[in-house]
C-alpha cells in the first residue's frame, strides 16, 4: 500500500547508551505543577486538579540550537522533568502508573509568554504560545532501568552560566504516578507518549545569543544556544 503524500517522518529521540531510539506519539504538558511557579504567574497554589495542554510531537527536538520563533518578543524558558511512556491505557491506577514509564529526560517548555498572556486574557487556547516549532528541546531519554523513578533531586536552569531556575522534584504538586492517573482518565495513553511535568519558579525571557543550560540531578543535562 502506498500513500497519497509522503509519510511524515517519525519523531525519534536518542536513548542514553543505546543505538535504539524512542519514538514519540503524543506530547502532554502539565500546567502550574510547582507552587512557587503558580504564585509567580499570579495563581493560587492550592491543590486544584491538574490541567493539561499539548505540544506537537515534532516540537520535541534533540538539538544544540533553539531558533527564536517569530511573532513573539517574550519567549520564556521553563525547565521540566520529561516522562517517556512504554505503555499506557485508560483509567490507570496511580499505584500501577510507574509500570508505564520507560524513562526520563530533562526538557525545556519554551513559551511565547506574550501570546500566552493575550490568549489567557481573551479566553483562547494556548496552542500558539506553546506548540510552535522547536519549542521543546529535550535531552537523551534515560531508561528508568538505569536510574529508577526520581522523586526528588535538584532541577535547575542557567542562562550564560547564571542560575535562573532552581527547584526540587519533590516540590511537584502532582507527582508522576498521579499525573499519569489523571491524564489516563481524559485520554488513552500509549507507548511513545511524552509528559512534560511542569516547571519550578524563576521562568523568564531568553534572547538570541544566550546559552541555556539545564539539568536534573541524577537524570540528565541539556544545553541549547538561542539563535
Ligand atoms: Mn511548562
Amino acid at each position: 500500500m502506498t500513500t497519497v503524500i509522503p509519510l511524515p517522518a517519525p519523531v525519534l529521540l536518542p536513548v542514553m547508551n543505546s543505538e535504539q531510539t524512542f519514538p514519540v506519539r503524543r506530547v502532554y504538558c502539565v500546567g502550574r505543577n510547582y507552587a512557587a511557579h503558580a504564585i509567580e504567574m499570579g495563581h493560587d497554589p492550592d491543590r486544584e486538579p491538574p490541567f493539561f495542554f499539548q505540544k506537537n510531537p515534532d516540537n520535541l527536538v534533540h538539538s544544540a540550537e533553539f531558533p527564536y520563533p517569530p511573532l513573539s518578543t517574550d519567549v520564556h524558558h521553563e525547565v521540566e522533568l520529561v516522562v517517556a511512556l512504554k505503555h499506557g491505557g485508560d483509567a490507570i491506577e496511580a499505584a500501577d502508573a510507574l509500570d508505564c514509564v520507560y524513562g526520563y529526560a530533562v526538557g525545556i517548555d519554551f513559551t511565547r509568554r506574550d501570546l500566552q498572556a493575550q490568549a489567557k486574557a481573551a479566553g483562547k487556547p494556548w496552542a500558539a504560545a506553546k506548540a510552535f516549532e522547536h519549542s521543546a528541546p529535550v535531552s537523551q531519554i534515560v531508561p528508568a532501568q538505569a536510574i529508577g523513578h526520581p522523586v526528588d533531586g535538584n532541577i535547575w536552569l542557567k542562562i550564560n552560566g547564571e542560575t535562573k531556575q532552581q527547584g526540587d522534584l519533590n516540590q511537584m504538586i502532582w507527582k508522576i504516578p498521579e499525573i499519569i492517573a489523571e491524564l489516563s482518565k481524559l485520554f488513552t495513553l500509549a507507548a511513545g507518549d511524552i509528559i512534560m511535568t511542569g516547571t519550578p519558579s524563576g521562568v523568564g525571557p531568553v534572547s538570541r545569543g544566550d546559552t541555556v543550560s539545564c539539568g536534573i540531578d541524577g537524570v540528565a543535562t541539556l544545553t541549547v544556544a538561542v539563535v
